[in-house]
């Protein structure tokens, strides 16, 4: 499976050039083995990035909606029609069971493009109209300019698309850069990009945040800066872009809490929860990992999530039966692990299942439980980003709605209830992006996804990502 050939070359200005920074060496987390290795880009070639997205800008604002659909929707054709190379190259990088790449993400990459492919071509403003007396006053809406992207590296290929797609449909030109542990897949759609777009409108380059990313955030040719990521790099980035005062576009962390009341139907939640909770080896931002349970349904939500779990098969990238894989790297499963073992240790916590790396190759880890975590405790405020959900007890509807809210990230959230009217007025209370309600972690492109409080506020897929990506400009004529 690893005979396949590596791209790595980056995509500057329609060309295809070696990095002239710093050698990464991208692992295969399913075995620790070294996959390839990835020279970043030189400070100079961040410049010539940026440099050619600033020329192409003009031509490519200038291109009606119609033509930028059609490439958009080129791009989504060729991602499918390579869909099992994408998909391998993917399940290599970052551990993912092929078949899930294959069959949940590549479909979802696809139609992000499609739909802003069509979106482009449905922003509407509102009518002109004189509001003073003798003057025609519009709303334009309008690219930023040059936008650059920064991927994390939980789904590299999707969270390029949520990032390109709604950049090139509004007419902005784009400089990407990947995580520098899961660049494979952006570098192999620069291959695809390149036969598609002008020359300078989507630029590839690779290397770390310190040192590429910084660059690149603080050119001052850089118009925008999108970024999914951690809080504390948001923190960076918005400091950086102060000094030319960016627009900037931030997806970060999340802690979703998910709240069982007592009348919930506990097999769909459980189900549920063996899923949204673990799916990814939990590494998602929405992950379904801060359970409050009514007080009557806890003991049994427990013991039958804790036997779920159990049930739950991690394996090897080809594995037809693997339902999740490992940890992207070594040190994030050392996080994860630190988490559950300073849980282990506070007395009042106990792990029900899971709890240990998995010996041999790899970066495993168990999908576990943590019961009888506390509203205080780190557990329950900080995320893991990995296989693990820990349940809390809670005695009201009032209390479970503050412990809910009682976070700093406010990205994503469910409630679980058969009474219609208690998920709604639950749901308008919750200070999240987005509730579900006997679901969870459901995305379409049509929905924004994106949070609030130190979750950021940028939102990705929907109409409401391409007025971000565009801005309200007035236009008055004297008749
Ligand atoms: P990370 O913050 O370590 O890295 C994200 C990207 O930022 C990488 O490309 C990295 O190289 C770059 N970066 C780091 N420091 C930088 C700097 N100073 N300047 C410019 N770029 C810099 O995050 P990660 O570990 O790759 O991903 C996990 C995090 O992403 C989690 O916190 C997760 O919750 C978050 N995430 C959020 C969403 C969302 O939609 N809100 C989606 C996926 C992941």
């Amino acid at each position: 499976m690893t005979d396949i050939a590596m791209p790595t070359d980056l995509l500057i200005d329609g060309a295809f050039v070696a990095g002239e920074g710093e050698p990464e060496k991208v692992l295969n987390p399913s075995t620790g083995e070294l996959l390839a290795t990835v020279p970043e880009a030189s400070a100079d070639q961040v410049h010539k990035a940026v440099s050619a997205a600033h020329r192409a800008f003009d031509g490519w604002s200038e291109t009606t909606p119609m033509e930028r659909s059609r490439l958009l929707l080129k791009l989504a054709d060729a991602i499918e029609a390579r869909a099992e190379a994408f998909a391998r190259l993917e399940s290599l990088n970052c551990g993912k069971p092929y078949a899930r790449s294959l069959g949940d993400e590549i479909p979802a990459i696809a139609d992000c493009y499609r739909y802003f492919a069509g979106a482009a071509r449905c922003v509407s403003g509102t009518v002109a109209n004189e509001y003073l007396a003798g003057h025609t006053s519009m709303i334009r809406r309008d690219p930023v300019g040059v936008v650059a992207s920064i991927a994390p590296w939980n789904y590299p290929l999707m969270m390029a698309a949520w990032k390109i797609a709604p950049a090139l449909a509004a007419g902005n030109t784009v400089v990407i850069k990947p995580s520098e542990q899961t660049p494979l897949t952006t570098l192999l759609l620069a291959q695809v990009a390149a036969e598609i777009f002008p020359k300078g409108v989507l630029n590839i380059i690779t290397g770390r945040g310190a040192s590429v990313g910084q660059t690149l955030v603080e050119h001052p040719k850089v118009a925008m800066v999108s970024v999914t990521g951690d809080v504390s790099t948001g923190r960076k980035i918005l400091q950086a872009a102060t000094g030319t005062l960016k627009r900037t576009h931030l997806e970060l962390g999340g802690k979703a809490p998910v709240i069982v009341f007592d009348d919930a139907d506990l097999a769909s939640v459980v189900d549920g929860l063996r899923t949204f909770g673990y799916y990814n080896a939990g590494q998602d931002c929405t992950a379904a990992c801060r359970v409050y349970a009514g007080a009557k349904v806890y003991d049994r939500l427990v013991a039958d999530l804790s036997s779920a779990v159990k049930t739950i098969k991690a394996g090897l990238q080809d594995d037809p039966d693997a339902e999740i894989g490992p940890l992207i790297s070594d040190r994030q499963r050392n996080r994860v692990a630190s988490f559950v073992e300073r849980a282990q240790m506070s007395g009042h916590m106990e792990i029900t299942a899971g709890g240990k790396a998995r010996a041999g190759a790899g970066f495993f880890y168990e999908p576990t439980v943590v019961a009888g975590a506390r509203q205080e405790d780190e557990i329950v405020k900080r995320e893991v980003f990995g296989p693990v959900v820990s349940v809390t007890r809670f005695n009201d509807t009032e209390q479970a709605i503050a412990w809910a809210n009682d976070s700093d990230y406010g990205l994503a959230s469910s409630v679980w209830t058969q009474d219609v009217g208690r998920a709604m007025r639950v749901a308008k209370k919750l200070q999240y992006g987005c509730t579900w309600i006997n679901t969870h972690f459901m995305l379409v492109n049509e929905m924004p996804h994106g949070g609030l409080k130190s979750s950021g506020y940028g939102k990705d897929m929907s109409m409401y990502a391409l007025e971000d990506y565009t801005v309200a400009r007035h236009v008055m004529v004297k008749l």
